[in-house]
């Protein structure tokens, strides 16, 4: 698996920088985002180091498939209420015109009553 020593989710993959973890299997992570927008705010990530949405092929199409199918699981567990009241966002950066500040692939859930503090 791919992996970038000096990349800060890398570190969080490896337990070397702690994490609020949400969710755990041999390809995916996910953990609180540690400056929340929303009630509920976190991240899910692949294992593997991939930079960002621009990296992607087709070997990963199962893995992003997974992310998708887990992410309304995972929202619902993490207090999202349920869709068509409550439900979520999903959004994932990529590159310097969306603001990607951590360039490991990762995909932002938010959701929870409003007022969010952004977005
Ligand atoms: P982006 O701008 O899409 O690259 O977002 C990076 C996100 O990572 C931001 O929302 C940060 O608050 C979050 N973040 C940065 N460091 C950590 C960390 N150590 N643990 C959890 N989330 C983090
Ligand atoms: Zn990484």
């Amino acid at each position: 698996m791919s992996t970038d020593p000096d990349c800060l989710f890398c570190k969080i993959v490896a337990g070397k920088i702690p994490s609020r973890k949400v969710y755990e299997d041999d390809e995916i992570l996910a953990f609180h985002d540690i400056n929340p927008w929303a009630p509920v705010h976190f991240l899910m990530i692949p294992k593997a180091h991939i930079p960002s949405m621009a990296q992607l092929a087709p070997e990963h199409e199962a893995l992003m498939g997974r992310m998708m199918l887990l992410a309304p699981r995972l929202a619902l567990q993490e207090g999202c209420r349920p869709y068509p009241e409550g439900g979520f966002r999903l959004f994932t950066n990529t590159g310097a015109d969306s603001r990607q500040e951590v360039h490991h692939l990762h995909i932002h859930v938010t959701g929870g009553p409003r007022p969010w503090l952004r977005g």
